[in-house]
């Protein structure tokens, strides 16, 4: 089967918004872009003595409403269209936040499971010396996505205060705490989620307290998903799953335990007292809440109309394609999407600079507090845009984004 273009599918997303909101010819074909790319290419000298070539990417979408925003990637798999289609989305959902921030993203193609500390540190560098001159507090805010972390976040903030001559912990997020981290970071993304579920569950009379979930992918979000269920709702997480495979247990799995078993393993699977599950049997599981927590494009036309789940809650960036969507649609499934339901990491990176900036870090309940105040208002102003326009919530998603910053590019004489 040919793989989905991942840009492709934020491209559709998009035209589909230019419909309903009648965009102007002009104004569309610049949201269909990316307004600059970066490619770089970075020779390491690995532990072996010998160099080693890697691709890299940034690129930064749109800056209409602020500098550019978003993660870095490590994965082997990693494309520029990849990025320019999580580059799409991060300017999606720093709009629909309402942060004063446009979308980046960055990637390298690598696979950081089979890389050592040194040549990942070595790589982390060579990155920023590639692209400094083009990104920093007023340009472009790189942050940590799948496969890196705060450590190397740490390495590329050094690498730039260097080149600059000065501290310039503003220049990237979601570092650790004492080096110019916000607390809260860490598990912002899953908390951020948990926020619109709750509301969601609200919304459809779900007792979260009697709710099973189902989460694919173990990593920042996946594992912080199933922790903060059971932490906060006493919601029962029955299965779990990662690039190796799943695990299920109908009575509940304790999340802190699968993650040990998982750091010392490297999977989730052989958790003692679970069975084996797929991937692809995860997702169709009966249960109230899925959360896809990996990839992009797990919820395809091939498998949407065996998902039994009532909520579709996108912590992953990209999982469903537009054609699944529909159906989701049609079948009553209610979605979180991707850029509402994962933006409490950007969120909490905006709340990190901010503290940056002012030089003054607030206690985690502040953090938290203006977390959910942020989220819950974002996820209210979706459901009702999908109410009054009757589309469903990514259509609705998109139309109170993608209005922001059309608007203000009419303001500022762009289009
Ligand atoms: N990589 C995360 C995302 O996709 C966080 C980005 C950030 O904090 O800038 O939203």
């Amino acid at each position: 089967m040919a793989k989905i273009n991942p840009f492709e599918v934020a491209q559709r997303q998009l035209d589909e918004c230019a419909k309903i909101l009648k965009l102007d010819p002009g104004t569309h074909q610049v949201l269909r872009n990316p307004k600059r790319e970066i490619h770089v290419t970075l020779p390491i000298k690995m532990d072996d003595g010998k160099v080693k070539v890697f691709k890299g990417f940034r690129v930064q979408y749109n800056d209409a409403r602020g500098p550019a925003k978003g993660g870095i990637r490590f994965h082997p798999e990693e494309t520029i269209d990849t990025v320019r289609a999580l580059s799409a989305w991060m300017t999606w959902k720093c709009s629909l936040l309402d942060l004063p921030l446009g979308g980046g993203k960055g990637g390298i193609i690598c696979n950081p499971k089979e890389m050592s500390p040194t040549e990942l540190e070595k790589l982390s560098r060579a990155y920023i010396d590639q692209v400094w001159q083009l990104i920093g507090p007023e340009q472009d805010i790189p942050a940590p996505d799948v496969y890196t972390n705060p450590q190397i976040m740490v390495w590329m903030m050094d690498e730039y205060s260097k080149l600059m001559g000065k501290a310039q912990f503003g220049t990237i997020t979601g570092k650790p705490l004492g080096l110019g981290g916000s607390a809260g970071r860490g598990d912002a993304t899953a908390r951020g989620g948990w926020y619109t579920i709750r509301e969601a569950c609200k919304f459809l009379g779900i007792n979260l307290s009697k709710a099973t979930i189902a989460i694919q992918g173990y990593g920042n979000a996946g594992y912080f998903a199933a922790l903060l269920a059971k932490k906060f709702f006493g919601a029962k997480v029955i299965a779990v799953s990662d690039s190796k495979g799943g695990i299920i247990n109908k009575d509940g799995l304790d999340p802190d335990k699968v993650n040990q078993h998982k750091t010392k393993t490297g999977s989730v699977i052989n958790f003692p007292g679970t069975s084996p599950i797929s991937n692809e049997q995860l997702l169709e599981l009966k249960v109230d809440i899925l959360c896809p927590a990996a990839l992009e494009n797990v919820i395809t036309d091939k498998n949407v109309k065996n998902l039994k789940t009532k909520i579709v809650a996108e912590l992953a960036n990209g999982p469903t394609t537009p054609e699944a969507d529909d159906i989701l649609y049609k079948n009553g499934i209610h979605v979180i999407p991707d850029f509402l339901c994962n933006a409490g990491g950007v969120t909490v990176s905006y709340f990190e600079m901010v503290q940056n900036f002012y030089m003054y870090y607030w206690e985690e309940d502040e953090v938290y507090k203006q977390l959910d105040r942020k989220m819950t208002h974002a996820y209210q102003a979706v459901l009702k845009t999908s109410q009054d326009y009757k589309i469903n919530m990514r259509k609705a998603a998109y139309v109170i984004a993608v209005k922001r910053v059309a608007d203000a590019m009419k303001a500022r004489g762009w289009v």
